[in-house]
């Protein structure tokens, strides 16, 4: 690709932009040395086209990319996008392909969409917008009603930079591209699946988002959940954005709370004061700008059931928390045993197990084997691969698509839609206290009372 993309970044300013829209951006253009960007930064404040020069530099440096801003075209644009004429002003200005990509908060992004009409938008435009997509069901479908007056459902991007993460994608080549796992990638095969994202990080300052979302509609309804239907998905036949988004989307369609029970299907808790990798936290409720009346879990659990004849039956736990301790970010595919072993082996003959591990990425799968001293004693073992970091960093990987104008790893609407569908239940059980908000000491596995996932 030679042709520049206009990128018009709406926040350019703010926190996501600065830290992981602009470092990817550097990376990409750094990789790709044919791609060339003229970037439009809009934002509230009075500053120039050499201040955003100044931001770019500096977050392609930390990127290792500083090589990449000679091919950056920079323009600022002081702009309220939530006002008609000042939205039309910038837009009559951008040609070619065009993507607009919202790192604002989510209220100023639907007041923008408010005020655009598709005669305001340049021929083919993409718009790219954030997570959390509405705040429930009801909200996602209205603002997709809103996204459709404006452009085709294809040229909408909603960003789950977990599809851009190597090891969501790695699951592609390993169960599609190789026989050993293929044919075994359902209920008659697999017992169960947990997919974990657990972080040491607490707050970092962000609690004016965090303490209105919790770990359930800040990690599971929106990434996690994404995973579940990448690994469950039936095969595609491309992997093109029809294909693609249609195999994930069936699977959450397909997706429920298991047991139609959410108080035993989940469990939620917040942690108390403690030390995480040797700095001291507060208790989540005395940080600053926590409302501890909210009852906001800082960690969150919940297991589902893909309802459809290859899954039936298989628990899917899906699992995030902050200020843990040696957290856990894994992919865990526990096989069922085989149902007869030989008289004569002795020894434990547990499932196979498959983890993928995120960050650093490796694969590894448990088998059981005959041990070194005793060979009809089984033993197990484990064999294993790096995989590294991927070329691109998933923001990089979203980005490229964004550019490209192929939304095969944003998340589609009905799909976003789904994803509240899928967690409602869980949310209204809490709301009720149906399921008591337990304790974790910071830095520490979690609850003491709480089994590890399986
Ligand atoms: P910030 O608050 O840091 O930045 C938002 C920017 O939008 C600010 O520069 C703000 O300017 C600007 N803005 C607000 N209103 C307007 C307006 N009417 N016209 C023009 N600019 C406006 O937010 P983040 O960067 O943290 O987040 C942006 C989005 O990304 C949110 O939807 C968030 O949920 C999402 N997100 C953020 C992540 C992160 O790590 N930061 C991670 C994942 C998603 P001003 O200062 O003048 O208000």
């Amino acid at each position: 690709m030679t042709d520049a993309t206009t990128l018009v970044i709406f926040g350019v300013s703010g926190d996501l932009t600065s830290r992981l829209l602009l470092p990817a951006l550097g990376q990409l253009l750094t990789l790709e040395t044919s791609r060339r960007v003229r970037l439009i930064g809009a934002d509230r404040e009075d500053w120039s086209d050499a201040d955003l020069q100044t931001l770019v530099s500096t977050a392609f440096a930390s990127a290792d990319a500083a090589g990449a801003v000679s091919r950056v075209d920079i323009t600022y644009r002081k702009t309220d996008i939530t006002r008609a004429d000042d939205l039309s002003a910038l837009l009559s200005d951008c040609s070619g392909q065009v993507a607009l990509y919202f790192a604002v908060p989510p209220a100023v992004t639907t007041a923008a969409f408010q005020a655009l009409t598709p005669e305001m938008l340049p021929e083919g435009a993409v718009l790219v917008m954030e997570k959390p997509f509405g705040v429930d069901e009801a909200s996602a479908r209205s603002l997709n009603r809103v996204l459709a007056r404006l452009v085709p459902e294809s040229q909408v991007f909603r960003v789950d930079h977990f599809l851009g993460r190597s090891t969501t994608l790695n699951l592609l080549g390993a169960r599609f591209a190789n026989r050993l796992l293929e044919p075994l990638w359902s209920a008659e095969s697999i017992e169960s699946v947990g997919i974990v994202y657990d972080e040491k990080l607490g707050l970092e300052g962000r609690a004016g988002y965090y303490d209105n979302a919790g770990a359930m509609v800040d990690m599971i309804q929106s990434h996690l959940l994404q995973v579940l239907a990448v690994l469950a998905m039936e095969e595609p036949a491309t992997l093109g954005e029809v294909d693609f988004r249609a195999a994930t989307t069936a699977v959450l369609r397909a997706t429920t709370v298991w047991g139609d029970d959410p108080a035993t299907a989940s469990r939620r808790a917040r942690y108390t004061a403690g030390t995480v990798a040797g700095v001291e936290k507060p208790s989540y409720v005395d940080e600053p700008g926590v409302d501890p009346s909210r009852n906001t879990e800082t960690l969150a659990e919940a297991t589902f059931e893909v309802r459809n004849a290859r899954w039936a039956g298989v628990p899917f736990t899906l699992r995030s928390g902050k200020a843990l301790g040696d957290p856990a970010r894994e992919i865990v595919v526990r096989f069922r045993p085989v149902r007869h072993v030989p008289t004569g082996l002795t020894g434990s003959a547990d499932g196979a197990v498959l983890r993928f591990s995120l960050g650093p990425d490796r694969i590894s799968l448990e088998l059981n084997l005959n041990g070194a001293d005793d060979p009809f004693e089984l033993e197990r073992a484990t064999l294993s691969a790096d995989l590294g970091q991927g070329t691109l960093r998933a923001y990089a990987e979203v980005l490229s698509g964004v550019l490209d104008g192929d939304p095969t790893l944003a998340v589609r609407g009905d799909a976003a839609e789904q994803s509240w569908r899928i967690i409602e239940p869980i949310l209204a059980a809490w709301r009720r206290d149906e399921v008591p908000l337990d304790e974790y000491v910071a830095g520490s596995a979690g609850p003491a009372s709480w089994a590890a996932v399986r």
